[in-house]
């Protein structure tokens, strides 16, 4: 179970099927067989050798199904940088991860140099762009990712020594609670979750899967394995934009999408969305972070005609852990199939789950404790971090760090991450909740909930709030719309209107940012 025989087994099923469909950028699975073998050899002209780490500091490109497939088939290990980190982010994932290899595309050469200073491990920078970039007279110590592979006659992709054990990515988690860690994931891990998607999204050769939410997050790439294995084609846009995505939905006739709620929130309150055609889209995934019911309800009167499925997970578990499933999302239904829309759904096919309290022991039905799960897409551990890996991973069960309960039905539900939940005096608030309430009111756009320290009360509740364009309301009137919905305790002592809310590169709410901003603001005024 590796990689590359899973990209060799679409190879064989279907050569002739398109594989990437990208612009003028058009090939079949043959193709791209010959394509990833060509990069392998070129990797081992460089003297890369079985374990070593090739970091990817790519916006989305076709490239990354070559790099993946072509790294891994000679016992590489890719690790995907985020984009929107900081050079001094980036250059500590790769310090951590003693990367040698760096592929960029353009719009990194500028802090390439930078990058070099602060990472002295690094041997070879190659440019993932078209061979006649005119960039690449400009830098001429780097590579040309094209002409590397022109060098190569070989068509056929041949693994080495690779077992399914073997770690085939380090995968830095999003940063969304503190400084991000190396995930290990192997073969094994990648391809069980690969699996349980292809066989839950039903994924088929007709299918054309866009890359709109970022390829080197997990969310993404989980579709990366699974569309492949089932000889679908890839299509991409390089960074979101609601526009980009709507017309490459509409060109390419896209069948599947992954989006984060907030590229949902963005798509749907886009004035481009009604100017193009959606119809095509078969099925939408989205999760990554909670998704308001609001919003939801409006994804699916909007996109009537597209399944949509909620994923639950986290890059720890490659990614999926629950899913909800289209039959579970119906409006205007009973009262408990309406709740239902808030629940992240049920474990996939390998994956067990409990709820625990700080004991590690399961609690009853419909009582909040964190979630542990254990399963063959559950990775290996964190890359250094010794401590770290024997806190997550115990007794074979890796604890999430997230808050929720099980209902009678084995339906699952977050309530929120440990790390954001407020404590006043003596109550628990889940920030979720609270976000869900303020969600409601028809002029709040997005917004945070988050605790402050507070002398009398442990932590007090407040929010950020952004507002629609060309929309009004008072801080009284928002929170007095959510009094009827939360008690006394959850409602926010006060709201922040910002014009945007930080985001990390995977299009999370960067609660602490926004807090830290908060306390600054409140020390320095
Ligand atoms: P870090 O671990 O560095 O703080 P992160 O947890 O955001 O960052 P990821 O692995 O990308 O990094 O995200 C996993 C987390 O995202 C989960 O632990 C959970 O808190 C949240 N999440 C994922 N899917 C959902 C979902 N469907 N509903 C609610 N929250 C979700
Ligand atoms: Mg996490």
């Amino acid at each position: 179970m590796i990689l590359t025989k899973s990209l060799l087994s679409t190879v064989r099923n279907c050569p002739e099927k398109l594989a990437v469909v990208d612009g003028h950028h058009r090939y079949s699975y043959k193709e791209l067989e010959g394509r990833t073998a060509k990069l392998k050899e070129s990797l081992k002209k460089l003297g890369v050798k079985k374990g070593e780490r090739i970091a990817l500091l790519l916006l989305n490109d076709f490239r990354y199904l070559e790099l993946i497939y072509g790294i891994t088939a000679m016992g590489g290990i890719v690790v995907p940088l985020n984009t929107r980190f900081s050079l001094e982010e980036n250059a500590y994932v790769l310090n951590d991860a003693g990367v040698e290899i760096l592929y960029v595309n353009k719009e990194f050469l500028p802090i390439v140099d930078e990058l070099k200073k602060r990472v002295s491990g690094i041997k070879h920078v190659i440019l993932s762009e078209n061979r006649d970039a005119p960039e690449l007279n400009e830098y001429s110590d780097i590579h040309s990712y094209e002409a590397l592979l022109d060098e190569e006659s070989v068509e056929e992709l041949v693994y080495e020594d690779v077992q399914e054990e073997d770690v085939a990515g380090l995968f830095y988690t999003g940063g969304t609670t503190g400084r991000s860690k190396g995930v290990m994931l192997t073969h094994k891990n990648l391809l069980t979750n690969a699996l349980h998607v292809a066989l839950n999204f039903e994924y088929m050769e007709s299918d054309i899967y866009l890359h709109a939410a970022p390829m080197f997050h997990l969310a993404d790439q989980a579709s990366t394995f699974a569309v492949t294995l089932a000889g679908g084609a890839h299509t991409v846009v390089r960074q979101f934009t609601p526009k980009d995505v709507l017309h490459v939905i509409e060109k390419e006739q896209v069948t599947a999408v992954m989006l984060v709620p907030t590229m949902v929130n963005m798509l749907l309150h886009s004035a481009d969305f009604e100017k193009y055609d959606t119809t095509s889209l078969r099925l939408m995934l989205y999760g990554a972070s909670p998704m308001a019911t609001g919003l939801l309800k409006k994804t699916m009167t909007m996109l009537p005609d597209a399944q949509l499925f909620q994923a639950y997970g986290m890059t720890e578990a490659s990614p999926v852990l629950t899913l909800l499933k289209p039959k579970d999302h119906i409006i205007n239904g009973t009262k408990e199939e309406e709740k239902r829309l808030a629940s992240c759904g049920k474990p996939v096919q390998f994956i067990e789950m409990k709820v625990v309290d700080e004991e590690g022991n399961e609690v009853p039905i419909g009582q909040v404790g964190e979630f542990i799960a254990r399963g063959p897409n559950v990775m290996k551990g964190y890359w250094n971090l010794p401590e770290e890996t024997s806190q997550a991973l115990r007794n074979g069960w890796f604890f999430t760090g997230d808050m929720g309960y099980k209902e009678e039905k084995g339906f699952f539900y977050v309530v929120d991450r440990a790390k954001d939940m407020i404590i006043t005096g003596g109550e628990n608030v889940y920030s979720v909740e609270v976000e869900q309430a303020l969600s409601s009111h028809p002029a709040v756009l997005e917004c945070a909930v988050f605790g402050v320290p507070h002398e009398q009360w442990g932590e007090v509740v407040r929010a950020a709030v952004v507002l629609k364009q060309d929309t009004a309301a008072s801080e009284e009137e928002i929170l007095t719309s959510i009094r009827p919905i939360v008690s006394n305790y959850k409602v926010p002592k006060s709201i922040e209107f910002l014009s945007e809310l930080p985001k990390s590169g995977a299009g999370k709410i960067l609660k602490r940012v926004i807090r830290e901003e908060y306390l600054n603001q409140k020390t320095t005024t």
